[in-house]
């Protein structure tokens, strides 16, 4: 079993306990019309061992297809070639930013839903696939792309895993090993809780894909639900929560679920994660000009994360049709300044792909104007 299972401290019932075999099994073999995965072995007539090599070889070798799975028969991979799909994803737009470190990538799921990932090489040598976990999202956060679209439905485990999987064998072919997953795509991860905890098992798995939990981040927009069922999950995987503002008034006009948990009970739910786990909670802080970025809102934020174990990612805004403009250099040094006076470590995120509009949910509505096509 893995790790975080054993880590696993409450009685609920917990995904991440389940193999990642049996959540791919079972994925695999709805997508292709079997109603379980005993049901698509029994079809193929195979034994057992055989999906725990096709589980394998798509997760842990990250083959390109059935055809590169070489420890299949070559007449079974030509069967399940014609059945049974590699991935619940096809491509159907990428861009590259000026500077090559960023890559976005547009999806389609097989109902004709798009998605979209991100793959981020950083200097530092790390790779990062950041991920959907839902098409679309109920949540209307006034600055974000996504919200503006509204919700869809939910992905299923196997469309969030795809989505690493993808960037992972993309990273691959440019002999990079993909070290960070985070859950900061389109999408709410907390309000689709137990699909993502199934694709947090699949990336988790030692005997697939496995990345180690400390290398996955879930950002939730303040899902207190979500955030006190995550905390009893006593897992490893990190925490972030989109901030945006210290005060109630404006963080309702910002994100209008903060009207169904305010800060105060957000920040009682937060304290209580860092009190049970000693695990540090990562802030998203989007910087808008003359909205959250005066020296008065870095004091109110500085004020409201007192206390050990937090961290403050200042993130530079992304446009999008919003009526919302990215702070100066100059405001978002002397926010950050701020913070640091008053004990609160933060990190200005460096802005990655902004020329191919990599912030939240971008790529999908740039497409919808043809600006891609
Ligand atoms: N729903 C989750 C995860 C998805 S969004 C959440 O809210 O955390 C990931 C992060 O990108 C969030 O902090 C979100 O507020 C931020 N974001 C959305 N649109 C953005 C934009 N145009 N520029 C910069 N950050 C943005």
């Amino acid at each position: 079993m893995t790790a975080i299972a054993a880590n696993t401290a409450a009685p609920i019932r917990s995904a991440p306990a389940r193999e990642g075999l049996a959540i791919f099994g079972a994925g695999r073999a709805k997508e292709a019309g079997f109603e379980s995965a005993q049901a698509l072995l029994d079809a193929f007539e195979l034994p057992r061992y055989r999906l725990a090599q096709i589980y394998r070889s798509a997760t842990k070798e990250l083959a390109l297809s059935f055809d590169a799975m070489t420890s299949l028969p070559a007449a079974l991979r030509r069967r399940l070639a014609e059945r049974v799909r590699i991935s619940s994803l096809r491509l159907v737009r990428e861009a590259i930013s000026d500077d090559k470190q960023t890559t976005k990538l547009l999806y389609a799921l097989a109902d004709g839903n798009e998605v979209e990932a991100v793959l981020m090489r950083h200097r530092s040598g790390r790779t990062t696939a950041c991920i959907s976990s839902q098409a679309g999202c109920a949540l209307r956060c006034d600055f974000c792309a996504t919200g503006q679209g509204g919700f869809t439905r939910h992905l299923s485990a196997l469309e969030i895993f795809d989505q690493a999987l993808d960037v992972a064998r993309r990273a691959r072919a440019e002999k990079r090993n993909l070290t960070n997953v985070v859950y900061m795509g389109m999408g709410e991860p907390f309000l689709n809780y137990d699909r993502v905890m199934d694709s947090v098992a699949l990336l988790n798995d030692a005997a697939g894909f496995n990345l180690g939990a400390r290398h996955i981040t879930i950002s939730t927009a303040g899902v207190v639900p979500g955030i006190e069922k995550f905390t009893k999950a006593g897992i490893q995987v990190n925490l972030a929560i989109s901030l945006h503002a210290a005060d109630d008034v404006l963080r309702t006009k910002l994100m209008p679920i903060n009207k169904k948990w305010p800060i105060a009970r957000l920040m009682r739910a937060a304290r209580a994660y860092v009190a049970r786990t000693h695990r540090k909670i990562f802030y998203e802080y989007v910087m808008l000009a003359g909205t959250n970025d005066s020296p008065d809102d870095a004091r109110q934020l500085a004020d409201l994360l007192g206390g050990p174990l937090h961290h403050v990612n200042l993130i530079p805004y992304n446009a999008t049709d919003a009526p919302y403009s990215r702070s100066s250099p100059a405001a978002m040094r002397r926010f950050q300044a701020i913070l640091r006076e008053r004990g609160v470590p933060s990190t200005l995120r460096h802005t990655m792909g902004d020329d191919i509009a990599a912030a939240c949910g971008q790529l999908r509505v740039d497409k919808q104007r043809g600006a891609f096509a």
